[in-house]
């Protein structure tokens, strides 16, 4: 007679009790763009919006303080190599072919808008070298991406791609 014995499982089973409960789609995705913005909270819903009307469905979003900042000026040492290995991941994963670099008005990163003696248009020039060194940053380790720069600020989003 078979024995009535159950297999010993190698593991403790775990009560799986939902704090919260919403189906999640398990299909695997490429991703339209891999997205490095400020985590900021003011400034999500327009990047949102901006995903929304440009009609990026799946993407890879990172959020770290300072956005693109994590690149053109990185707080210490690894923090670049770190983002940079996080979009090798993004490609390896999701096959991402596109990169969208954000930084925004205000950014406490950046010391926030005192920084810049409360001057937008000093703040904006700013950001706007900050942004391509992050581009070149990203081009130099992935010559085949397609990289875009934006700024975001109480009115919108500015794309700075060719600005300098
Ligand atoms: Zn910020």
């Amino acid at each position: 007679m078979p024995s009535k014995r159950k297999p010993k499982r190698s593991f403790k089973r775990m009560k799986r009790k939902y704090v919260f409960r919403h189906p999640s789609s398990l299909h695997h995705y490429e991703a339209a763009v891999f997205a490095l913005r400020c985590f900021d909270n003011r400034f999500w819903k327009v990047f949102k919006r901006l995903m929304r009307h440009l009609g990026l469905g799946d993407i890879d979003p990172e959020s770290v303080a300072g956005g693109a900042k994590i690149l053109s000026s990185p707080e210490k040492a690894g923090d670049r190599d770190f983002i940079l290995r996080e979009l090798a991941k993004s490609i390896k994963l999701h096959r991402t072919k596109r990169v969208m670099l954000f930084t925004h008005h205000d950014c406490g990163a950046y010391g926030g808008e005192a920084r810049f003696g409360n001057d937008e248009e000093k703040e904006f020039a700013f950001h706007c070298q900050e942004l391509a060194k992050a581009k070149k940053i990203v081009w130099r380790k992935f010559p085949k991406l397609r990289v875009k720069t934006y700024f975001v600020d109480d009115k919108g989003v500015i794309d700075t791609t060719h600005l300098r």
